[in-house]
């Protein structure tokens, strides 16, 4: 059981092949016997997922069971989740639990979907190889010694290793795309705006969005369907339709354009790679699309733009947690300034730290126009980019990453080295656009992702695309050897 995907559990479930009790005990159990190799959930909610998968049980005897009655997945520990532990991978929050759900989660839970727990994470969504979770570092299923990438980290390992069929995640930089592709899964981060953030604990809060982190792209689609639309508690929210994200996924893709920026097949990835992202341009080839070559010529600026951007917003959006209100509170504070400061040196860890003083330093009077202007306008320069190539194609193609899962410590003392994982996934949040990763390929053994990226709420030609890869090859359904 634990093999299937969303849609084969939901096909199941109608059909009787088996209830949700007997599923969420199974999967229940996976997690309890394997997860103490892999570190992917922070919090298990047995007790909570049973009551719920009863529920959705009993509710098909009714004859009242919908699509996603009684599906278990597990949740991104970003999201808050009423009465459960709600950590984003920090001391800072490790004893804060939620008083309400976030949109995302009330949308599954309306939705009769059954949530396993909490999964790890970077913190606060800070990083590209869960690291720098205070809850201790996820392994890669493929090799354990590897990290799963980050900072979904958590979804993407769980998701890989069969304990869930799909798992919530959010994408500030590249944080669904990257550890899809390092733990050769699927993952689609939507157009900002395309799904609420309210109750999704801010780290970048221009460049945030949930996503999702699945085995197919079908079933991307299904959970883009519960995530996606308008939510009044978000003004970043946008009122836009809600297509039939599965209803597409079987159109042809004859005609269609892809480009394939010449800025992100450049000499210095490395051969293998190149040739994985090739041949997956090649399939599309086969099937009628056409490739043409396109530039995104600011496309190296988008890291130094993101951080300068992404700290500055996250020093703001970090402020809150001062030790006084919710969180972390030092030992014996001697006077008010000595809770903040021990509250917050203690709470935070050092990646989250470098950002704080990053953000607040190129925000700081004086060197905000010289910093954090500057980026701003050099994001518009990326945003232009796309908007001109966009023009000229329907999608646009490339690598997630440069390189497969790295050795765990293999980039912790060099913040830049691991800055640079998200070099091809950074332009994408800064443009708003909506991309995903899809398995494409195997280099040394590990997986390797394709990237697609579309045009603003275009997610439903995205998913057909990555849909149809996945009918024409067996990438996605490669898994790793003791699974
Ligand atoms: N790796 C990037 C960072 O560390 C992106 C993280 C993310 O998308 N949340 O900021």
């Amino acid at each position: 059981m634990h093999n299937k995907t969303i849609a084969e559990i939901s096909r199941d479930l109608a059909a009787g092949e088996y209830s949700s009790v007997e599923i969420t005990t199974e999967l229940l159990s996976r997690v309890q016997q394997l997860d103490s190799e892999y570190n992917s959930f922070i919090t298990v909610t047995a007790e909570q997922a049973l009551a719920q998968a009863r529920a959705a049980d009993e509710r098909r005897a009714a004859g009242n069971a919908e699509a996603w009655t009684g599906i278990p997945i597990a949740h991104k520990d970003i999201f808050c989740t009423n009465g459960v532990l709600t950590t984003c991978g920090s001391k800072m929050l490790s004893n804060f639990t939620a008083p309400y759900d976030a949109t995302v989660i009330d949308k599954f839970n309306a939705a009769g979907a059954v949530s396993l727990g909490k999964l790890n994470m970077d913190e606060f969504a800070m990083g590209s190889s869960n690291e720098s979770s205070f809850f201790g570092p996820v392994a890669n299923p493929w090799d354990k010694e590897r990290v799963p990438g980050g900072s979904s980290g958590g979804s993407a390992a769980a998701v890989a290793a069969r304990l869930v069929p799909g798992a919530t995640a959010t994408d500030t930089g590249g944080s669904i795309r990257q550890p899809a592709a390092l733990c050769g899964v699927t993952g689609l981060k939507p157009t900002y705006g395309r799904i609420s953030r309210w109750g999704m604990i801010a780290y970048a809060s221009s460049l945030d969005q949930a996503g999702t982190i699945t085995r197919s792209a079908e079933d991307a689609a299904l959970m883009l369907q519960i995530m996606a639309g308008f939510d009044a508690r978000d003004s970043t929210c946008m009122n836009q339709a809600v297509p039939d994200y599965s209803a597409s996924l079987n159109n042809s893709i004859e005609g269609m354009t892809i480009g394939l920026p010449a800025e992100y097949f450049r000499d210095d990835l490395s051969a293998d790679m190149q040739q994985a992202v090739r041949n997956a341009i090649a399939e599309y080839e086969k099937m009628g699309a056409k490739v043409k070559e396109i530039s995104l010529p600011n496309a190296h600026l988008a890291i130094p733009a993101y951080y300068i951007i992404a700290p500055a917003e996250c020093s703001a959006n970090l402020s809150r947690m001062d030790g006084v209100r919710f969180g972390y509170r030092c030992e014996d504070p001697q006077d008010i300034e000595d809770l903040y400061k021990r509250s917050r040196g203690e709470g935070f860890g050092g990646e989250v730290k470098r950002r704080i003083m990053v953000g607040a330093y190129a925000l700081s009077a004086g060197f905000y126009d010289a910093y954090y202007k500057k980026a701003q306008q050099v994001r518009r320069l990326i945003k232009n980019d796309f908007a001109a190539a966009l023009q000229e194609v329907d999608l646009i193609a490339g690598p997630v990453t440069p390189t497969p899962a790295f050795r765990r410590g293999e980039k912790t003392s060099d913040p830049v080295e691991m800055y640079l994982e998200d070099i091809f996934t950074i332009a994408l949040n800064l443009a708003g656009l909506p991309g995903m990763s899809v398995p494409c390929g195997q280099v040394n053994g590990l997986p390797v992702g394709l990237q697609l990226i579309g045009n603003y709420f275009d997610e439903a030609r995205l998913l057909n695309a990555a849909h149809q890869f996945q009918q024409a090859t067996d990438w996605h359904l490669q898994k790793p050897a003791d699974i």
